[in-house]
Order: C-alpha cells, then sequence, then structure tokens
C-alpha cells in the first residue's frame, strides 16, 4: 500500500532515502531549509512543500534525516506537532542522543501522535541504492506501522526494543567500531615497525582471533584486504567527523547512566584530535597515519 509521507531532511542521506519512497510509489511530501537540496528531491519524484508544516500536512507518516536531536526536536515542535494529522506515526532516522529521542517521542504521545527512533548503520552509498540497516526504537505496534516504510529504504530492520533503543544500540555499536578500528591501526604501525609484513599480518590476524569488520571488511592499511578508502587515500567511506559525533553521542549516553567506558573515551579523544588536524572529512580509517 503507497503512503502519504512527509520526508523533512535531504542532505547527504535523506536525499537518497526519500528518492527510494518516491521511487517505490509513495506520495513524498519533501521540505529541507536548502533550495538545492529541494531542487534534487522534485527531480527524484518528491514534491516539494513550502515549509516543514505543509510537508506533513496530512501525512501518515512523518520521516526525519537531521544533523543532530536539536534539530529533531525544533522541527518537531515548531511544525511536525501542530500540522500533523492525529495518530500519525514520526520516524526519526537521524542519529541523535538517547535521552533527545526519549523525549520527543513522549511529546509525541502526548499529543497523540507515535514515534520511534530508527537511526541507520550505512553511509550515502547505501542511501541511495536502499540498502541500510535501520535499528528502531519503539513499541510493537509503531515498530509494525514503520516496518514496510524502513524496508523501501533499507535491506535490513531490527527492532531494538522500546524508544530510545535504535538510538543505543547505533551509538553502542559505533563505539566498538571506533575501537577496533584504532586497535586494527595500532596493530598494523606495530607491525610495520617490527618489519612484519603488513599482507602477512592480514593473513594471519583475518583468520585468527583479532579479526573485525575493521579489519577485515575496512582495512587501514592500503593495497591490503578488500578494497576500502585506504585504496583511494582514505577519500570517501564513514567521516571521521561522524566517528567523533557518534563517539561523542556514546559517551553523552554512558555519563548518564555511570556506564564504564575506558576504551571509547580513548577513542573520542583519538578522533577529535584527528578531526582538530584536519581530517574532519577522511573517512575514519585514516586515523593509521597519526599512529604510524
Ligand atoms: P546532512 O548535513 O548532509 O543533511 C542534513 C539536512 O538537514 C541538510 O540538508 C539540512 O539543510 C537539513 N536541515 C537542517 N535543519 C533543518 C530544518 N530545520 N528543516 C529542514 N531541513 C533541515 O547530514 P547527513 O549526512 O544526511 O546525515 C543526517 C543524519 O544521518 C545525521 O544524524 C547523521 O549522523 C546520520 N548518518 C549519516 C551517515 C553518513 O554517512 N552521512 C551515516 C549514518 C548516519
Amino acid at each position: 500500500r503507497m503512503a502519504r509521507i512527509g520526508f523533512i531532511g535531504l542532505g547527504n542521506m535523506g536525499s537518497g532515502m526519500a528518492a527510494n519512497l518516491a521511487a517505490k510509489g509513495h506520495d513524498v511530501a519533501a521540505y529541507d531549509l536548502s533550495a538545492e537540496a529541494l531542487a534534487r528531491a522534485e527531480a527524484a519524484g518528491c514534491r516539494v512543500a513550502a515549509d516543514a508544516a505543509a510537508a506533513v500536512d496530512g501525512a501518515e507518516m512523518v520521516v526525519t534525516m537531521l544533523p543532530a536531536g536539536r534539530f529533531v526536536e525544533q522541527v518537531y515542535a515548531d511544525s511536525v506537532f501542530a500540522a500533523c494529522p492525529p495518530g500519525a506515526l514520526l520516524i526519526d532516522c537521524s542519529t541523535i542522543d538517547v535521552a533527545t529521542a526519549r523525549r520527543v517521542a513522549a511529546a509525541a504521545e502526548e499529543r497523540g501522535l507515535v514515534a520511534v527512533d530508527a537511526p541507520v548503520s550505512g553511509g550515502i552509498a547505501a542511501a541511495q541504492a536502499g540498502t541500510l540497516t535501520f535499528m528502531v526504537g519503539g513499541p510493537d505496534a509503531a515498530y509494525a506501522r514503520a516496518e514496510p516504510i524502513l524496508s523501501a529504504m533499507g535491506k535490513a530492520v531490527i527492532h531494538a526494543g522500546g524508544n530510545g533503543a535504535g538510538q543505543a544500540a547505533k551509538i553502542c555499536n559505533n563505539m566498538i567500531l571506533g575501537a577496533t578500528m584504532i586497535a586494527t591501526c595500532e596493530a598494523f604501525a606495530l607491525a610495520e615497525r617490527l618489519g612484519l609484513d603488513a599482507q602477512a599480518f592480514y593473513d594471519i590476524a583475518s583468520v585468527s582471533s583479532g579479526q573485525s569488520w575493521s579489519m577485515t571488511s575496512y582495512c587501514p592499511v592500503p593495497g591490503v584486504g578488500p578494497a576500502s578508502p585506504a585504496d583511494r587515500d582514505y577519500q570517501g567511506g564513514f567521516a571521521a567527523a561522524l566517528m567523533l559525533k557518534d563517539l561523542r553521542l556514546a559517551m553523552e549516553a554512558a555519563r548518564s547512566v555511570g556506564a564504564s567506558t575506558p576504551i571509547g573515551e580513548q577513542a573520542e579523544r583519538l578522533y577529535a584530535r584527528f578531526v582538530e588536524d584536519g581530517a574532519a572529512t577522511k573517512d575514519f580509517s585514516g586515523i593509521i597515519t597519526t599512529l604510524r
């Protein structure tokens, strides 16, 4: 069944996601602050809305893909809550802090709306190809409504638990990713110093207990392992600034519940330094250059 969807936030990720919904025949009313983003959405088969309220007017579902929690909170408070029909489902796909995700879901419920957090794994290419993974936090009934729409934009949709659980899954996963990438880089740098050939080390560690996604899908050493951003001077891929954003969200969440995350803290520090040194747009595996 085709749905009437309001889509707010048509940036690097949202543009591809909205295009996939339109391509599957959904009626997508799109809004972004950027005129260029709106023109791209129109070319991809979306209807262009004059503002966020117009995008959600009459919508059964609202998808947001915005930079941070404060933007989601603001768009919900300023436009979505007032302009959305009662019972509408709000699906926030942005990566935001767990506390804000829970707060906006509670505020939505007070207004007779239903909200889920549904952050994604996968970058711009996956958003365009419709192969994202969604991790969803919200009540069972809300998840059941969101699942078909998310499936139209992704290859996997997983119900993580109640509101905020999707964001929790995302930041906990990416905390592992940041930590294993640094550990993998460190090990390759040490191997080099010890006169151990990078390919030989890869051949051993990739089938031993040092194996991880950071090593075997995203090897930070050029020419070793499958094709990865290392092979193109760390261009494209997962920007270090976004890894730092996710690590900061993880540390914020850890502080809020008194969790002990010493390796996560160190990863945040190292990525902060990497970004300060001008590598914000480099792939996060490029941190190996600072460890060598
Ligand atoms: P982006 O900055 O490219 O896009 C955000 C868009 O939101 C921009 O086009 C901006 O104009 C728009 N916007 C901001 N405030 C608005 C408002 N009030 N009303 C309407 N539009 C508004 O960011 P992105 O890379 O698309 O990322 C979006 C989210 O997805 C972030 O939370 C990010 O952490 C997460 N994410 C990104 C990636 C990635 O590889 N880029 C991967 C996974 C998750």
